[in-house]
């Protein structure tokens, strides 16, 4: 990144427990404007969390979060501005088998913005275009691959206009021939300037893409730092083991 550092999301002493287990340990981090952060550790350790309590889908029990100034909480009005500006895509596509790949697109800026059906269109096609989607605009997600529906729901986030855009391990439910062709998708956007929190695997994706390697371990980050630093000389056993599994 070039310039100052412009905090976006900020976490601040985030706790979270399912009953007796904690799953967040007094999280605190920042993340950027146009900063791409790859988030990885063991299964378990909290990443989903995080993510989730960063658009509410999970509320955390103690601590703050903030987007661009004001906190995650029970406020509808706000949430529902939040989560326009927090893009989310899932390791299921989650796409509506009804709807066709365009109607998949168009329906929250249709419905939560009030777009008008053929800007909403025109927009969506030009989304669909730059994931290499275009087409295929009017078949359904039963006629796609696991790749094309990760690429079209990656089109759907981006339909809000996001300011950020979280990926829960996006392509561990891809057959491998598939992982490229949304790694290629979430290359292009980072290099457009999105803001981004991955949780991935793909330690390629994180050497090559990321500004920063975060690892979770045990509900806590255990450390943060540039990719070449946290790949060329892991802090510790336990990231050079995990860095050793994940290939
Ligand atoms: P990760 O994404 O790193 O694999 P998660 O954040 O999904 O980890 O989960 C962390 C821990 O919290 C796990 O032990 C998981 O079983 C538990 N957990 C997650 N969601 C729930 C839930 N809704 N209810 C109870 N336990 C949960
Ligand atoms: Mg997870």
């Amino acid at each position: 990144m070039t310039g100052q550092a412009t905090p976006f999301i900020v976490v601040d002493r985030v706790c979270k427990s399912f009953g007796a287990h904690q799953v967040l340990k007094d999280v605190s981090t920042t993340f950027n404007t146009g900063e791409v952060t790859v988030i990885i550790g063991a299964s378990g350790s909290g990443k989903s969390t995080l993510l989730r309590a960063i658009n509410r889908l999970e509320p955390h029990d103690s601590g703050t979060i903030t987007i661009g100034g004001e906190p995650v909480g029970d406020d509808h009005h706000l949430l529902q501005k939040q989560r326009s500006e927090v893009g989310m895509v899932f390791q299921q596509f989650n796409l509506f088998g009804h709807m066709s790949v365009l109607d998949n697109v168009t329906l929250a800026p249709r419905r939560i913005r009030h777009t008008q059906r053929a800007q909403a269109n025109e927009q969506a096609m030009a989304l669909l275009r730059r994931v290499g989607m275009q087409d295929h605009a009017h078949k359904y997600p039963w006629q796609l691959s696991g790749g094309q529906q990760q690429r079209v729901a990656i089109a759907r986030a981006l339909a809000m206009q996001p300011k950020v855009m979280l990926f829960d391990e996006p392509t561990s439910a891809l057959d491998p021939e598939m992982v490229q062709e949304v790694l290629d998708v979430m290359r292009e956007l980072a290099r457009g300037g999105m803001t981004m929190i991955v949780v991935t695997h793909e330690m390629g994706f994180a050497r090559e893409v990321s500004d920063r390697v975060m690892f979770f371990d045990q509900g806590r980050i255990a450390h943060d730092a540039p990719p070449a630093e946290f790949f060329n000389n892991p802090a510790n056993d336990r990231i050079r083991a995990f860095i050793g599994r994940m290939g």
